[in-house]
């Protein structure tokens, strides 16, 4: 039998961890009373929360980041009043989950802007500054991109915005599990995260808001009241796996960062010793531990990508956009032909070092026969 391809693009998923799959088994096969089902999900919000600092209570699950970053934005612009702060700030490197919202968002009386970022792919906080106001419902900043893994100052940013008076969100999708995050330290009003980028199962996530003040926002689903915030069963395995995959993430962040940043390192030192010529995308200091985007000299991350499609899983861009070429990478001012040439790669807890060696030779040796 072929073996499955190595698992390289920790951006777009990562494998359910041994013990997350263990942890949800019992619930696919018993139905709970209702009871006892409440029981266990406030259990699951308690054992979620400290991950990010968060009370419990704060804490609304949804199917993923993009239904918590739309309840976050819509939510928000469905509840302000009328004819007052009709502005909301994005980054121009937020993922489509965020950006594609714009079309709604002035549909409601919303006008959305960009906020730029650095050719490192940074948000300086000075940008923000020069462009909230008092005009400013809403800004939205990323934690750490999807891409090129850079983190953002978030809780610089967060002390601009609210001394303005306005909320702030953060899409923490890709940092949640993997760098410290709390909620009371950035000071963000709303925190956006999902599962199964930190070894948790697909299909859920959650929105942080703030209990105190309160945010004002309005719910996007309509139907029973399981959660204030969101109507819909609460798919149980998945919150109890959800759980799961956060203790475990908590309690090993240190030690599943190392082998991360091991894995990327191993990698770019065979390149550099192979003599292949390449460039990363984004800041080289400020990213993810085993995130990559590299940009290689003459050939194309469709080539790569194809001739290696039975062995390796890597991407040309986030896995959502379906061959569109990366936003992320035109906003922080590559070109065109600088795209085609990039290839997103992140090491995770699917990886051993041995395979971060061999995708290196076998990249090397491709790049090396057909340059
Ligand atoms: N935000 C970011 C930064 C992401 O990387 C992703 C997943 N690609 C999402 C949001 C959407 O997450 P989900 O798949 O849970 O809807």
């Amino acid at each position: 039998m072929m073996r499955p391809p190595v698992f390289l693009d920790h951006h777009a998923t990562t494998p359910v961890l041994p013990q997350v799959a263990e942890a949800m088994q019992p619930y696919w096969e018993q139905v709970l009373p209702r009871h006892k089902a409440d029981d266990v999900f406030e259990a699951a919000k308690e054992q979620l929360a400290p991950l990010i600092g968060a009370p419990p209570r704060s804490l609304t699950f949804t199917s993923g980041a993009t239904e918590a970053n739309n309840l976050a934005l819509i939510g928000v612009a469905l509840a302000a009043p009328d004819n007052q702060r009709r502005e909301i700030l994005v980054s121009a490197i937020e993922h489509d989950s965020i950006l594609r919202q714009d079309g709604a968002l002035k549909r409601n009386g919303f006008h959305v802007r960009h906020i730029p970022v650095t050719a490192s792919g940074y948000i300086d906080p000075a940008a923000v500054q020069r462009m909230v106001s008092d005009q400013t419902l809403l800004v939205s900043v990323m934690w750490a991109n999807h891409e090129i893994g850079t983190l953002q100052p978030v809780t610089d940013i967060a002390k601009i915005v609210k001394s303005t008076g306005a909320l702030m969100h953060t899409d923490a999708t890709q940092a949640v599990g993997k760098v410290p995050v709390n909620v009371a330290a950035a000071d963000v009003d709303m925190l956006s995260f999902s599962a199964h980028k930190m070894g948790g199962p697909q299909g859920v996530g959650a929105l942080y808001v703030r209990q105190a003040p309160p945010v004002p926002l309005a719910r996007l689903m309509q139907g029973g009241a399981q959660q204030a915030l969101r109507a819909g069963t609460m798919p149980l395995p998945l919150v109890v796996g959800f759980a799961a995959s956060a203790t475990h993430m908590h309690e090993n962040m240190t030690a599943m960062n190392a082998h991360r940043a091991d894995c990327a390192g191993v990698f770019l030192e065979i390149l550099q010793a192979r003599g292949i010529d390449f460039d990363i995308n984004g800041s080289v200091q400020n990213r993810l531990a085993g995130s990559l985007n590299l940009r290689f000299a003459g050939v194309s991350a469709d080539d790569l990508l194809l001739h290696f499609a039975n062995d390796m899983i890597f991407s040309s861009g986030a896995a959502c956009r379906n061959g569109t070429p990366s936003s992320v990478l035109a906003a922080i001012g590559l070109s065109p032909d600088d795209i085609s040439r990039s290839l997103r790669l992140c090491f995770g807890h699917g990886n051993t070092l041995p395979q971060a060696q061999d995708a290196a030779q076998k990249i090397a040796d491709f790049i090396q026969e057909n340059l």
